[in-house]
């Protein structure tokens, strides 16, 4: 019988971050996961080519939340990245979020901002109330760069289209008057010097914690004793999916090293209306790294497979919240995470939870 004052199942964001702070507290602490390393779904290592390669897609910090940033400041230092996206379309690329540039480009036109918000004003439709992810676009710049940014990148992505899709998926994607081609702006931004994988074992790093990994909880629980559990994986999974199965996106990445410095002009070029896969991202853009060939890898997602996304509809947060009740009768156990409160959180988003958890608990 393993005896811990705590178990916390997944050593992605969420888990790390609680272990440490309770590690920190005095706390002795057991981190489960079962993957072969830590770090969840920002893991990234060094490939064949010596490139820093993210194993589960391209994942950029940024941060308005001054607390999460002191906090994650403790392990790890950052390069001053920011992340710039393009989008390929009608034979173009253009910057995503929409902004001066990607009018202009994409109409031929030569619009400044005023002649920009007048031109999104004679394209926006009236849309009294806000239902959906195709309303939050329609109702900005209307229905033409619908069609040609958000609509098909949506159907890839999530298996549906944007009416279907509630409101906040799409209005993570801000619509521009300017110029700005940032992807986030954030007060604080960068990627971790040495990678997301060194920040995280840097926050495990303390004497109160021990790390189990290739191990399902789930099939090894009655061997463990525990004052408190923090669980970081799928909710529903945890109950045996008694209300029934939560649907999460998944993804599958095909990697490819391409015999050039640079195979393409930004980090990310999402594909909204050719091909299979959303977006190709190119990891040098941000490692800095000087090497005569490059990685690149390919992203798509499906129904099947490993849980990366909830699915944001009203129907599955309906059913979120049967466990979410079932969760907050249980004593002693506690839901943290992307997967454990099926909610689209960013990372910096996972740390604040996880920081207010921790503040519950103690
Ligand atoms: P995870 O990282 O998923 O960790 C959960 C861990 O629990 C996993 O390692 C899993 O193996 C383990 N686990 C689950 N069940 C069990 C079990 N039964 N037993 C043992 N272990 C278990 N956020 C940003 O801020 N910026 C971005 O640019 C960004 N890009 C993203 C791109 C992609 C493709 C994806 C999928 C996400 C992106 N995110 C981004 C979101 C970010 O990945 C998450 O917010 C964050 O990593 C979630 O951390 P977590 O600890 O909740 O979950
Ligand atoms: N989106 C789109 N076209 C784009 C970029 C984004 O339709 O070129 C939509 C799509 O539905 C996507 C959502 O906006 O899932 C949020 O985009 P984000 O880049 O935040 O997605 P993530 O990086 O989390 O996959």
């Amino acid at each position: 019988m393993l005896d811990f004052e705590n178990i916390i199942v997944g050593a992605g964001l969420a888990g790390s971050t609680i272990a440490r702070l309770l590690a920190d507290k005095g706390d002795s602490v057991l981190i489960i996961d079962q993957r072969n390393h830590i770090a969840g779904n920002t893991y990234d290592f060094f490939d064949e080519n010596e490139i820093l390669v993210q194993k589960y897609g391209p994942h950029i910090f940024h941060t308005n939340n001054e607390d999460v940033w002191i906090f994650l400041c403790r392990f790890t230092e950052w390069n001053d990245y920011k992340h710039r996206v393009l989008a390929y379309v009608d034979g173009k690329k253009v910057p995503v979020p929409i902004n001066q540039d990607t009018i202009n480009i994409l109409y031929s036109k030569s619009y400044d901002t005023e002649e920009l918000i007048e031109f999104y004003n004679n394209q926006k439709i009236d849309i009294a109330e806000i239902k959906n992810s195709r309303d939050v676009i329609v109702s900005q710049v209307g229905e033409d760069i619908y069609e040609k940014i958000f609509k098909n990148y949506t159907k890839k992505q999530w298996g549906v289209y944007p009416e279907e899709l509630e409101p906040e998926v799409i209005a993570r994607v801000p619509v521009r008057t300017n110029n700005d081609s940032r992807y986030f702006t954030d007060r604080y931004q960068g990627m971790p010097q040495e990678g997301y994988t060194r920040m995280i074992q840097n926050m495990l790093d303390h004497p109160k914690i021990k790390i189990l990994l290739n191990t399902d909880f789930l099939e090894i629980q009655n061997e463990l004793k525990f004052e408190k559990l923090i669980f970081t994986g799928c909710i529903d999974e945890f109950f045996k999916f008694k209300f029934g199965k939560l649907p999460y996106r998944c993804l599958n990445f095909k990697f490819e090293t391409v015999d050039k410095e640079f195979y393409q002009e930004a980090a990310v070029v999402n594909y909204p209306n050719d091909y299979d896969f959303t977006r190709i991202t190119e990891f040098k853009h941000w490692t800095y790294q000087k090497r005569p060939n490059t990685t690149i890898v390919k992203e798509y997602s499906s129904a099947e497979g490993d849980p990366y996304y909830p699915v944001p509809q009203k129907e599955n947060y309906k059913l979120y919240e049967k466990y979410k009740k079932e969760a907050e009768s249980l004593e002693k156990i506690y839901f943290a995470g992307r997967l454990g409160c099926y909610k689209y959180f960013n990372m910096d988003k996972v740390v604040e939870e996880s920081m207010k958890l921790f503040h519950t608990l103690y």
